[in-house]
């Protein structure tokens, strides 16, 4: 049992009944205010719990981290530490406001610990080295499968036996918040050649990141019963796809610059040890899959998942009510079959789910999904009718898991659609 699990424990701070950010989550994160660098965080409530000026006050003396670990614009140097610190961290940030001890003077400081979150600014917490988007969800490939090759071959013949994959762009992930222009790029319509213009079927994907902790040389594979070693904690992702882009360019090599245009993340890393209590087992794998993949135990986690429309004029619309449990493949499968050929991984590696579908239409991970391949529409609260992603829309992705009756959420992965910048390669 982690400490700072407890969910009989209370904190002196006063906190909003609904938080995503009960005493018992404690997830990383940088932020950053006027006139100071950018300091790793975590978060109580409605503040951010500054860690660089914990650590200056004394309270992780006992841990012998350096001061640039927190003086730090990523939590790279943070994970990198391993859990056994990790943890000690996140447990004593628990002592720290927790209403029934006061070892620590922690109440007294409280000014200069604590931030209201509305008024730092919260920035991209990890340094991406190397991102990887699998494709594990079987309701989301099964659905793509029978809308491109019919229901009797919608999965493809790898498909239950290896977690799909392909390597993505890490520089184009940005913080929930930023601003997404709509993507230029070739497509192709059914009848004439191809045209360059804005994308027009721009659609989100509902996903799961993993972030890594810890590396391995290359060559070494992680087997799938130490690959949670290796994974500090989970983040929102959405993985903006631009569905006409990618239809004329994903053969033979798949997806390109349909998907590297954009990836926006949530602020917030919650440890996979804040999710201990919401381990769940997955789906049952047919047929058995080779040993290497052999997974036991819970390794998927009950996290559920929302993505909202708002529109230009602030009116909003849930559209997919998802959960993370639905996971074919679970992580440690994926980063052992990532590994298993000997390539390395690297604090700051960021793997995402694919796009998490569940059984019914509701929970569809996808606007390629919801409408159908546009053959269906979303009515907005406005009246209007949305097939995919307009510009002036804000796509935002929400998360959360009941931990014995408490909250655990992850924030939100929000970014809004403006106007293709089509003027830039008009010559
Ligand atoms: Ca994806």
């Amino acid at each position: 049992m982690i400490k700072a699990n407890n969910t009989n424990i209370k904190t002196w701070v006063d906190i909003p009944a609904d938080t995503d950010f009960p005493i018992q989550n404690l997830p990383f994160g940088v932020y950053k205010v006027e006139g100071q660098g950018p300091r790793v965080c975590s978060a109580l409530g409605d503040r951010v719990i500054d860690l660089l000026r914990i650590s200056e006050l004394g309270f992780f003396s006992d841990f012998d981290i350096p001061k640039s670990v927190f003086d730090n614009q990523y939590i790279n140097d943070f994970m990198a530490l391993g859990k056994e610190k990790t943890r000690a961290v996140r447990d004593r940030l628990s002592d720290l406001f927790d209403a029934d001890v006061d070892k620590w003077n922690s109440r007294e400081m409280a000014a200069h610990i604590l931030r209201p979150m509305s008024e730092v600014e919260m920035l991209l917490p990890i340094r991406v080295g190397d991102y990887t988007d699998f494709y594990s969800s079987i309701e989301h490939a099964t659905n793509i499968g029978i809308m491109f090759r019919g229901i009797e071959n919608a999965l493809m013949p790898n498909w239950r036996h290896l977690p799909v994959g392909y390597h993505g762009r890490a520089s184009s992930i940005v913080v929930s918040g930023t601003p997404i222009h709509r993507p230029m790029g070739q497509q192709k319509p059914a009848d004439g050649p191809p045209v360059y213009g804005p994308c027009r079927l721009l659609d989100f994907e509902l996903e799961m990141g993993f972030v890594i902790g810890k590396e391995t040389p290359l060559g070494e594979p992680v087997p799938v019963k130490d690959a949670e070693d290796y994974i500090f904690g989970l983040i929102l992702f959405n993985d903006w796809s631009a569905r006409d882009i990618q239809k004329w360019e994903y053969v033979p090599l798949g997806p390109f610059l349909g998907k590297n245009f954009a990836s926006t993340v949530a602020p917030w890393v919650v440890s996979l040890d804040a999710l201990e209590s919401v381990r769940v087992s997955g789906p049952k794998q047919e047929p058995e899959v080779l040993p290497y993949l052999k997974s036991e135990g819970k390794r998927n986690y009950d996290v559920q998942l929302e993505v909202r429309i708002t529109t230009p004029e602030g009116l909003t619309k849930t559209v997919s009510e998802s959960n993370f449990k639905y996971m074919y493949w679970n992580m440690c499968q994926q980063l052992a079959h990532h590994t298993v050929n000997g390539c390395n991984i690297k604090v700051g590696d960021m793997y995402a789910s694919g796009t998490i579908s569940g059984p019914d239409p509701g929970s569809y991970g996808s606007m390629l999904e919801i409408s159908w391949q546009g053959t269906k529409s979303v009515e907005m609260p406005d009246g209007t009718q949305r097939k995919f992603i307009q510009d002036g829309d804000t796509v935002s992705i929400h998360g959360w898991a009941n931990a014995d009756g408490v909250r655990i959420g992850f924030g939100e992965a929000s970014g809004k659609i403006l106007p293709a910048r089509e003027q830039r390669h008009q010559a």
